[in-house]
């Protein structure tokens, strides 16, 4: 070795740097893709571990930034971070507020969400929407820079994750649930994605 430089156990994905991040569950390694349709992120653990644990996240400011207590994205995605820090995998990171809608219709929603007392999908539907307009296949691309293999571990309570990986070649070996910190609100919002988006309750 000619060199004390720390060595990048997954695939670096393009000339762009690699950066260590530190986090409370350990250092991750982000990653960007510029993939045709926006760019993603791509968060790896410190290690490379033989069946990753594979998280989609998208962007939701309200959950992750505000850490608003009736939605569960930021704790979802710490939950991940932690998942990742302690088994091994990636996170996908994608700038898609209100599931790829926009900010925009978000903020619609929820002011409809408010006057009417409904929920998200009801919202978004009243709004000439699909509630779930995600494929994942961005994701799925992102993921495909760094990882190769057919295994993977999903956090996550959302099928059609679990299709687009599956379409992908992807054999997910196990579920987990990512353990948050529940509130009232929370469990509200999250009954809800049940009946209306098909989501597994854990
Ligand atoms: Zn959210």
């Amino acid at each position: 070795m000619s060199s004390e430089k720390k060595a990048i156990a997954w695939p670096q994905i393009s000339n762009r740097p690699a950066v260590t991040i530190p986090t409370a569950h350990g250092d991750v390694l982000v990653q960007l893709a510029q993939l045709p349709d926006g760019d993603l992120l791509v968060i790896t653990s410190s290690y490379v571990p033989d069946v990753p644990v594979v998280r989609f996240q998208s962007s939701c400011v309200f959950g992750e930034g505000l850490r608003a207590l009736d939605c569960d994205c930021g704790v979802q995605l710490d939950a991940a971070v932690k998942a990742i820090c302690e088994a091994g995998g990636i996170i996908t990171y994608a700038w898609e507020e209100g599931r790829g809608l926009g900010i925009a219709k978000k903020l619609e929603a929820i002011a409809l969400q408010e006057a009417e007392g409904i929920d998200t999908a009801e919202a978004f539907r009243k709004l000439n929407c699909d509630p779930e307009p995600r494929t994942f296949a961005n994701h799925v691309e992102a993921l495909r820079l760094v990882y190769k293999g057919d295994k993977a571990v999903i956090g996550s309570r959302n099928p059609k994750k679990i299709v687009a990986l599956e379409n992908a070649g992807i054999k997910i070996v196990e579920r987990v649930t990512l353990e948050t910190p529940m509130t009232e609100q929370r469990e509200v919002y999250l009954s809800s994605k049940i009946p209306a988006l098909g989501h597994f309750e854990k």
